[in-house]
């Protein structure tokens, strides 16, 4: 077998994984946030930050101070109660925003760029 192919399936599966791994974090971070939601609507004493108006405990949404997109996290800090329709006003004017600064690369684009980079220093050190 070419040594090229076998770093090329090395790297596909290394690709897989951090794929799985990926996933996996994602899960968690839902797990963390409802177990954090009760002390952060307690915090707010059940009302919306923004109109002060009271919620359900069910109808809480749960907002975050520092958005994702900028380093915030899901630490009980980080987050506020909003209601529906302010957390919905808000998003609004946000994801524009959002869209414009976040330079979207695929995967795959940075799998072939791996993969270009470990082909040419492979060839180099053959030589
Ligand atoms: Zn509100």
């Amino acid at each position: 077998m070419n040594p090229i192919v076998i770093l090329v399936l090395i790297i596909f599966v290394l690709i897989f994984l951090k794929w799985l791994f990926g996933k996996e974090k994602k899960s968690q971070r839902k797990l963390i946030l409802s177990r954090v939601r009760r002390n952060v609507y307690q915090r707010c004493n059940g009302r919306c930050v923004w109109c002060k108006k009271p919620i359900e405990y069910k109808d809480a949404q749960m907002d975050h101070i520092i958005p994702f997109s900028k380093g915030g996290t899901d630490d009980e800090n980080n987050l506020q109660v909003m209601c529906e329709r302010c957390n919905k006003s808000k998003g609004d004017r946000d994801r524009p925003k959002h869209h414009k600064s976040l330079i979207y690369i695929p995967w795959w684009i940075k799998a072939l760029g791996i993969l270009f980079v470990i082909i040419v220093i492979y060839s180099m050190l053959r030589k």
